[in-house]
């Protein structure tokens, strides 16, 4: 299938779970039981893959800059302000929502009550980290300490941590869905060491949307209030704008195959496939929460306010949804969730570029969901009784922990430290579901992205007059300037 976007000839974003997407897991599942790949083959194996995901996360930048600024700029103080009070307001009761239904699923199924979830390895250390410390992080992720810096996530009580304090070999066991590809040393000294570093690395590594948005949002508002001067810089960015969305499409030509190799690798990959039976019902509650969420709770929050059906909305989607299932990063998939919205869904622009970055970043319905429920399923292995008082602070900690959560795999994994820290658990036990994360993360993240894309659609809704008015007024500008 091909679509007609533009010039270009490539694959429909109407048809994204291609034959290609199935050919990776064929693909990997044929080369896993026929060829026995070295490390170093599986890393050539998985390089278009790599490719991929190096594209995505490229454009970010560009995009997030160019679309805040020119999203904020375009809207007056009072709609912006308006705006995102009804998104932050939607975030925060879908978030509770999510929060609700976990709870009451692992209460209900009682996953860590059964006798094979007792045979896990309890064994590892990991980061002392404190709600205290994940809220500093946060405060300093929005007031970077200059522009540049503002490209880089800063994880100082973490990166402090990580230095003095934890077994560094363990957690990069936790971080290796962060390094999408084996390292290319055999040595396991070399490696170990290498992984070390690396994980080091990862604390920084990425950009720092939440800054990033802060210093876009400030800046586009001052453009905004700047007159014929501010028009000059509106018009600057509304042209990168529209070159990275250019570039997008050039990267949505590439994806099918990038995908391809990507689930490939992954299948290859994956050593201890026995683990799924013993996580089962871990697992079950996991993803029947996340799928009510995305099929009844989601959709029939949108349908009471929108009025249009949430099902060809969420078929609208399907391209960024199954980007965010092969990468696992709300962050990386927005180049996809944008031109999903914009152009499947219709969604005003004004509304996308202001409402997309910041929901990838700070709404997370699936990561908060895992969150509550990971965190039950532990003390139920510990025999842990929670108390009323523990499971409303499970439920006030799993939303922070959310919001904390930077949009790239397995951060819900690290945040969720300071859910168990929060209630007397101990954190060392985030360790038990470490092995199944690389899969949950997969489907939070494309809830987290569903929940973006639906409360894009549902401010919009919201914000119709104001929408309507700013036009009007546009038209009678363009008509008589002066
Ligand atoms: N990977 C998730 C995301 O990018 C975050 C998480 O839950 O780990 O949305």
């Amino acid at each position: 299938t091909f679509c007609t976007h533009g010039k270009c000839i490539c694959p429909s974003l109407r048809n994204p779970i291609s034959g290609l997407d199935v050919s990776g897991i064929i693909l990997g599942i044929v080369v896993r039981e026929y060829a026995s790949l070295s490390h170093l083959h599986k890393q050539y194996f998985g390089f278009p893959g790599e490719i991929l995901m190096r594209m995505l996360k490229l454009i970010i930048l560009p995009l997030i800059i160019s679309s805040m600024i020119t999203g904020v700029a375009a809207l007056d103080s009072e709609v912006s302000g308006k705006i995102g009070l009804r998104a932050v307001i939607y975030y925060f009761s879908t978030t509770i929502i999510a929060v609700i239904l976990g709870i009451i699923l692992v209460m209900t199924i009682k996953p860590g009550v059964s006798q094979e979830a007792e045979h896990i390895d309890r064994t590892g250390t990991t980061p002392n980290v404190t709600t205290v410390d994940t809220l500093l992080d946060l405060l300093r992720n929005m007031f970077p300490e200059n522009l540049v810096q503002a490209c880089f996530q800063q994880y100082k009580t973490k990166r402090k941590e990580l230095e003095t304090r934890i077994d560094l070999h363990r957690v990069s066991f936790w971080f290796r869905e962060c390094f999408m590809f084996p390292l290319v040393t055999t040595d396991p000294l070399t490696s170990n060491i290498t992984k070390d570093y690396k994980i080091i690395g990862s604390y920084s590594d990425g950009i720092n949307v939440l800054g990033l948005i802060v210093f876009c949002v400030a800046f586009g508002l001052v453009i905004g209030k700047m007159g014929a001067k501010g028009r000059i810089l509106l018009e600057f960015f509304d042209a990168l704008n529209e070159a990275t969305m250019k570039l997008v499409q050039i990267i949505m030509c590439y994806m099918p195959v990038g995908i391809l190799f990507l689930i490939a690798a992954k299948i290859i990959e994956v050593e201890d496939w026995e683990i799924f039976r013993k996580m089962g019902l871990y697992m079950v509650t996991v993803l029947s929460g996340l799928a009510i969420h995305a099929t009844i709770c989601l959709p029939l929050i949108f349908f009471i306010i929108v009025r249009k059906n949430p099902f060809t909305f969420t078929l609208g989607m399907a391209q960024a949804l199954v980007t965010a299932l092969m990468i696992s990063s709300s962050s990386a998939t927005l180049p996809v969730t944008f031109r999903c919205a914009e152009e499947n869904n219709r969604i005003d622009k004004r509304i996308t570029r202001f409402v997309l970055p910041v929901g990838a970043t700070i709404n997370m319905d699936g990561t908060a969901l895992y969150e509550a429920v990971a965190a039950i399923f532990i003390a139920q292995l510990n025999d842990f009784n929670l108390d009323v008082g523990q499971i409303v602070t499970i439920s006030i900690t799993a939303t922070v922990a959310s919001i904390g959560a930077a949009g790239v795999p397995n951060a819900g994994l690290v945040t969720m430290v300071i859910v168990l820290t929060a209630v007397g658990l101990p954190a060392s036990d985030v360790t038990l579901i470490v092995a199944v994360d690389w899969l949950l993360d997969r489907f939070r993240t494309m809830i987290n992205v569903l929940g973006d894309a639906y409360g894009a659609g549902i401010v919009q809704k919201l914000s119709k007059r104001e929408l309507e008015r700013m036009d009007l007024i546009s038209d009678v500008d363009v008509a008589n300037p002066f």
